[in-house]
């Protein structure tokens, strides 16, 4: 089939759906139309958040919102400025898709759906005529006067302006077409993943959890603070998953075999523990030491330490040296771990790395290499933590790119 379009925008995810209904409602007069490899559009949206769609998180301020976007950061502050969360909920909002905001900050939609998203997407392309083609794709892209063409197996396209919106992919060949145009791509590696402890003994506790915990990566200086679960591979939840994220490079420089370490009461000082345990061992000196440590920490996890540190948990406190209670402190202040590989989290991962922001007009997410190129979404440098914050940049960008293709015939 030959296309010839005014936009053309290659990949189906939120960032190039976003930006092709978005170029074709702010201009009347631009014909869109957007390309999908695969045989589906919208797939990643469509399985997020378990089914639900954490669309955007909660956080208003572009200033702290960077703060959750170990690639990106501070650049991203004009972005956000330009369209943040509040801009997101309204769009959706004024199209019959409310969000709903969970205690954690995370966005969704009120339906719990993530269809509803997706529909939402699939209206407004349809509303202002945006041609959607699957299976389809181009091998050769090549400039020419007055935009694009670019060449494949199901045939020719022809267009002014190149939308790539093509998401986020673990190597780097699949940018070198990229690179071909002059643009710098910073090595592709996984963000947001969980620890592996094979074999290890805490592993047993699965299903075990605790509200706050500070894990470090010494070794990179790094640190991250937040509920840990521990699960039949290791060790997940929101302080695990931030980490992997801030040392994503890091870990992956170390083939994902690495020492890091728990304070499981991070709002305690080392010397504070000490004092509330030399407490428990004066007030209940006649009592097991497992069922009256009075730290608020799960009885599984602390028979585990009591054992981890060479005590035995059916002793009582008159029984405990000053040497165990300090062993014990000292424990619970520093667990170190020796985390041997990774694992997808919920399916749910993202690619640090991508298109270097340096070559790329942050007001309208155009090449600074290639005019009349535009990016939008995870095929950027550009990576956040889990909590809403990637599809808040897919959507960011789309609508960026979207407003700089629409130009000025743009109605908004
Ligand atoms: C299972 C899972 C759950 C997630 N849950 C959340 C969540 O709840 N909240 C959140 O904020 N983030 C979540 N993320 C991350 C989020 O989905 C991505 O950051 C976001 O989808 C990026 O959007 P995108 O449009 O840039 O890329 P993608 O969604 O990856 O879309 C890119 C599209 O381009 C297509 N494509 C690739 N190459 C070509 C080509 N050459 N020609 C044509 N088409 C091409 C691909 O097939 C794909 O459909 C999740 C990720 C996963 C994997």
């Amino acid at each position: 089939m030959n296309l010839k379009v005014d936009v053309l925008v290659l990949g189906g995810g939120a960032a190039g759906f976003f930006a092709a209904v978005n170029a074709a409602r702010l201009n009347r007069g631009l014909r869109v139309a957007l390309v999908e490899k695969s045989s589906k559009v919208l797939s990643k949206v469509l399985v997020s958040g378990g089914g639900r769609c954490n669309v955007t998180h909660h956080c208003l301020e572009p200033g702290i919102l960077v703060g959750n976007y170990p690639r990106g950061g501070n650049v991203l502050r004009q972005v956000f400025a330009r369209w943040g969360t509040e801009d997101t909920i309204h769009w959706f909002g004024q199209r019959g898709v409310p969000l709903k905001t969970e205690a954690d900050g995370r966005m969704f939609p009120v339906t719990d759906r993530s269809e509803t998203v997706a529909r939402c997407l699939l209206t407004e392309a349809e509303k202002y005529g945006v041609a959607v083609l699957l299976n389809t794709h181009y091998d050769t892209i090549r400039p020419m006067e007055g935009g694009f063409v670019l060449k494949g197996p199901g045939g020719t396209a022809h267009c002014s302006q190149l939308l790539v919106a093509t998401g986020g992919h673990p190597k780097g060949e699949a940018y070198r077409w990229l690179e071909d145009l002059g643009h710098r791509i910073v090595a592709p590696v996984p963000s947001l993943f969980t620890f592996n402890l094979p074999q290890n003994p805490i592993t047993e506790l699965m299903g075990v959890s605790v509200p706050e915990a500070t894990v470090r990566l010494t070794a990179f200086k790094k640190s991250s603070n937040g509920p840990l679960l521990i699960t039949h591979w290791g060790l997940s939840g929101p302080a695990i998953l931030r980490l992997s994220a801030l040392a994503a490079r890091d870990l992956n420089a170390c083939q994902y075999r690495f020492e890091f370490s728990i304070q499981w009461l991070p709002t305690l000082h080392e010397d504070q523990i000490r004092e509330n345990l030399l407490k428990q061992q004066k007030d209940f000196n006649q009592s097991q030491v497992i069922g009256h440590l009075g730290l608020g920490l799960p009885a599984r996890l602390v028979r585990y330490l009591v054992e981890k540190v060479g005590l035995d948990p059916s002793k009582r406190w008159s029984e405990w040296s000053r040497k165990d209670l300090n062993r014990f402190t000292a424990l619970l202040a520093n667990d170190t771990y020796q985390a041997q590989g990774k694992t997808t989290f919920k399916e749910e991962f993202v690619t640090a790395g991508g298109v270097h922001l340096g070559d790329v007009n942050l007001t309208d997410m155009q090449s600074k290499r290639v005019p009349n190129l535009y990016f939008a979404g995870e095929v950027l440098d550009i990576d956040g933590v889990t909590g809403g914050f990637n599809f808040q940049a897919a959507w960011s960008t789309g609508w960026l790119a979207a407003k700089g293709m629409a130009g000025e015939g743009s109605n908004e």
